[in-house]
């Protein structure tokens, strides 16, 4: 072999080596948002692993501290304690995703449902239904339309809830956002191929196909009914299995029907499939109240390009959309 050659071989491989590194995972999960949030990334660079981490957690922890009901200072009780507030282009931007999603479901998805939520959530803790007569009035403060949202100037922005309204709850969607944010504090440590799981809504990204398990509505926590195949893209479910009580055996859960202002009934699993974790958080949550309704399912299919969606019945029926058709699950 000439000199010319082993150096031209040499050279190849060098290349080679460079490209074809062998990708490293990396995975940390912490307990933020009242759940366990798992963040994975592979990369075949020399990073920084732990300061990456922290930068993805803070963020998460950020948007907790920011819209969670829990929290005191949060943005979301400022909101709630006078009913109006001047705000930020993040919340602007996340509340207009929201009415977004209203609109979508015909209100089945709707933040206002601030005092009926959080009166079965306190339900759920004591175990015991609310009164008909509370559920009843309660149920009248509940009208996505009437959250007005200006702009004032490029920063700010005004939100006001007209009467009746109560308050504003971003249970069904902040978590979406958090994963959403989160990718971006990937992105911007340069890292592209990543799977972020906060309790099962998930946001997986890069040039792999990510194999995600489907928890079964009626079997224990880990027990999946399924796999689906996806890449570049969210799933978020939303169930009647994780926060609920039995009372006169009957299940009363965490997702309020607006209309009837009781937990939502017919269906006990709603997964939705799409690019953008905030429209597919909120749009399981809306999707699960709305049940198998073929007409809005159709328009929604036809508006949100790449949506996809399982949804079960309490007779374990599944309704499944073209996409995840190929999938076959076992309930
Ligand atoms: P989880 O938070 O358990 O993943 P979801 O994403 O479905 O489940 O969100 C449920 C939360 O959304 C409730 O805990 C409550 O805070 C809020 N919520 C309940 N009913 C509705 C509704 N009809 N529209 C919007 N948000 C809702
Ligand atoms: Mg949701």
């Amino acid at each position: 072999m000439s000199k010319k050659t082993c150096l031209y071989i040499l050279f190849i491989s060098l290349y080679a080596c460079q490209y074809f590194k062998p990708q490293k995972l990396y995975t940390k999960t912490e307990f933020l948002m009242d759940t366990y949030i798992e963040v994975k990334f592979y990369t075949e660079k020399v990073i920084d692993a732990d300061k990456i981490f922290d930068d993805v957690f803070g963020e998460i922890s950020r948007i907790e501290h920011k819209y969670s009901l829990y929290k005191p200072n949060s943005v979301v009780n400022q909101i709630n304690s006078s009913r109006e507030a001047v705000i930020d282009e993040e919340t602007y931007k996340l509340l207009s995703y929201a009415i977004f999603v209203s609109s979508l479901t015909s209100g089945a998805f709707d933040i206002t449902v601030f005092p009926l939520s959080r009166l079965w959530a306190e339900g759920i803790k004591s175990k015991e239904p609310p009164s008909d007569e509370l559920i009843e009035s309660l149920k009248t403060c509940v009208d996505f339309r009437r959250i007005k949202l200006t702009k004032l100037n490029e920063k700010k922005f005004k939100v006001k809830l007209l009467p009746p309204l109560k308050g504003i709850d971003l249970g069904g969607i902040a978590k979406g956002y958090a994963i959403y944010s989160a990718a971006k504090v990937l992105e911007s440590h340069g890292l592209n191929t990543y799977l972020i799981n906060a309790g099962g809504d998930i946001y997986c990204h890069g040039d792999r196909i990510w194999r995600i398990g489907l928890q079964h509505p009626r079997k224990p926590f880990g027990e999946i009914m399924g796999i689906i195949e996806l890449k570049n893209t969210s799933v978020c479910t939303s169930g009647d299995y994780e926060r609920y009580f039995i009372n006169r055996g009957k299940r009363f859960h965490h997702i309020v029907d607006p209309k009837s202002g009781y937990p939502s009934t017919g269906f006990i699993s709603a997964t939705v499939v799409f690019p953008n974790p905030v429209i597919s958080d909120a749009l399981s949550t809306g999707i699960f109240v709305l049940g198998y309704n073929e007409e809005v399912l159709n328009r929604i299919t036809r508006l949100l390009e790449g949506l996809d969606y399982i949804l079960i019945d309490e007779d374990l029926k599944v309704y499944k959309s073209e996409g995840l058709k190929k999938f076959s699950l076992s309930l």
